[in-house]
């Protein structure tokens, strides 16, 4: 028997235990199963195959309904396909046609938004009505079960033990059938449909471990996560670093998760100020806006009280994680100058899940993403680039058996297209960045686009940096820096010049490191997960276009 009265999703003020997001799910999928060829689904008509489960696009806007419709989708044996709330028309429709849904499921306010790109990709709509009967919210005390971390599996009544939990999220675990299609990011071409299977780590058959679960058990153990956590929760979730990290992890062992409709500075630290939230997790951009927000409090008449509970609030987290780019180390240091702590760096990959990890105890280093996590295998191809093997990378880019069997090497390694190097004892790894873009040959020399950028961000008038090589014909690349100035009080900022910036990179770097070519704009464009695209910014900016 289960005790699922524990909170699962907070949303709006109002709190739906795991009890209420299952008996959704079930209501849920009863509908859906209308909608999937052969019931529970075992046959396919996509390019991944032909004994893949109905794929159904779940259209990813937070809320209770959205860990309700997932699990409905794998208890009617189907993989979810999560979509972008922020991406326009041509977008959706290509993910749809692109991972071959047979239904959407979304909200009613998004009916005429979706229901052309259902047309065209040939699938049902299914909306899904928002949940009611939540328990008001009243903030309370840190951790929902007391102190976060004190309240283990079993600490009070009306708990969900680890298990059950486990148990739950577990749906069809026992074989290696899909479970989720997730859409690469982006950042260096067309997105890429990424499949995971359901297999859990305590398969320990010889079958090849490809999983999801493998990635949520884990990152549950090595972060500690303990159903008394809350995270706030303001990532994007058709990213892993969103849905994988983000929500799968905290329902895995019975957490709750918080889901601010949208990131702003402001409300991330009112709602850290409160105290009852122990975890949350970030990509760089975001620590940066924060850390501005508290530069800005410190300006106001009531400045150093203001900064005072910020510090407080942000030292009271249990675990802060940053991860989808590399953390600038600027940021790493003011993070700890602000909270006493580091921020908990790690590096994943849509195809591999998490991979590497600053630990939880024991010393993070910045400009590091720390050891492999368990089961976790990795190395160095002779060009630095990093190679992970393990029971998390994924099975198959979906419908695109060249790209899978491109992204192997012979030992089974997966090619991350990420440099990397290992040093000391213990061995601490670190990104040098992405092999095509930020690891530039300029004058004979191998350099690292995020170490300079690093550097640069040190500098107090620089909000922005992206390092570029730019072709050049004495030099091979030429190092270029597009920079954007720090927010002032009222509007940017002003710029350092050409020549401040040279002296204060000549301090700091080698020589053939500091950019010859400094260029401003007013911001940096990025994706929904903050990052930048380089090949797309040197393009403008070799048209003069930025
Ligand atoms: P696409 O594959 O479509 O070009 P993408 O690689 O950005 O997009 P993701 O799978 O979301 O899509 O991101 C994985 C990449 O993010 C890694 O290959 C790596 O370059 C980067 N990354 C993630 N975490 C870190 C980190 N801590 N430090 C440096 N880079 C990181
Ligand atoms: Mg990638």
């Amino acid at each position: 028997s289960r005790s699922l009265g524990r909170k699962a999703v907070v949303f709006n003020k109002q709190a739906f235990s795991y009890e209420q997001v299952l008996t959704a799910a079930e209501t849920i999928r009863a509908s859906l199963a209308k909608h999937l060829p052969g019931g529970s689904g075992a046959a396919g008509n996509g390019g991944g195959g032909p004994e893949q489960p109905p794929r159904v696009g779940l259209f990813a806007s937070p809320g209770p309904e959205y860990l309700a419709a997932t699990w409905a989708v794998w208890q009617a044996g189907g993989i979810v396909v999560p979509l972008a709330t922020s991406h326009p028309p041509p977008e959706l429709d290509y993910v749809c046609r692109d991972a071959g849904v047979a239904a959407v499921l979304a909200p009613p306010d998004q009916e005429t938004r979706l229901g052309p790109i259902t047309r065209r990709a040939g699938a049902a709509l299914q909306l899904l009505e928002p949940l009611t009967g939540g328990t008001p919210e009243q903030p309370r005390g840190r951790g929902q079960g007391g102190a976060a971390g004190a309240s283990g599996p079993g600490a009070g009544s009306g708990e969900l033990s680890a298990a059950d939990a486990a148990d739950l999220a577990d749906l069809g675990s026992s074989s290696g059938r899909g479970a989720l299609i997730i859409y690469t990011s982006g950042t260096t071409g067309k997105p890429k449909g990424v499949l995971h299977s359901h297999r859990s780590l305590h398969a320990q058959e010889p079958c090849t471990p490809r999983s999801l679960h493998a990635q949520v058990a884990s990152l549950a153990s090595a972060w500690r996560w303990a159903p008394s956590d809350r995270l706030l929760h303001c990532l994007p979730l058709h990213h892993i670093h969103g849905i994988v990290n983000g929500l799968y992890c905290p329902a895995a062992v019975g957490a709750a998760v918080e889901f601010a409709p949208k990131f702003s500075p402001q409300a991330v630290w009112a709602r850290l100020e409160s105290g009852d939230v122990s975890v949350f997790m970030g990509v760089p951009t975001m620590y940066s806006y924060l850390l501005a927000q508290y530069d800005a409090a410190g300006l106001g008449p009531s400045g150093p009280e203001r900064q005072a509970a910020m510090r407080a609030a942000a030292a009271g987290l249990r675990l802060t994680v940053s991860g989808s780019s590399a953390c600038p180390v600027p940021i790493m240091n003011s993070w700890k100058e602000l909270s006493g702590s580091y921020l908990l760096e790690r590096y994943g990959m849509t195809e591999i899940g998490m991979a590497l990890s600053n630990p939880y105890e024991g010393e993070r280093r910045p400009g590091s993403v720390g050891q492999p996590l368990p089961a976790v295998e990795v190395r160095l191809a002779g060009d630095g680039q990093l190679l992970v093997r393990g029971p998390a990378v994924f099975g198959q880019y979906w419908g695109r058996p060249e790209a899978t069997a491109e992204a192997f090497d012979a030992e089974g390694y997966f090619l991350t297209g990420d440099t990397a190097s290992v040093s000391g004892s213990p061995p601490y790894w670190a990104i040098e960045g992405r092999t095509s873009v930020d690891i530039l040959k300029s004058g004979g020399y191998k350099i690292s686009a995020l170490q300079i950028e690093s550097a640069i961000l040190e500098h107090p008038g620089v909000g922005e940096v992206a390092v570029l090589g730019v072709p050049d014909q004495a030099l091979g690349e030429a190092v270029t820096a597009l920079l954007a100035p720090k927010p002032g009080p009222d509007g940017p900022g002003p710029r350092p010049s050409d020549a401040e910036l040279g002296a204060f990179c000549r301090e700091r770097l080698a020589p053939y490191q500091v950019p010859r070519r400094w260029h401003w704009v007013s911001a940096l464009p990025r994706n929904a997960m903050g990052k930048v695209n380089k090949k797309e910014l040197l393009r403008l900016y070799t048209a003069g276009q930025l």
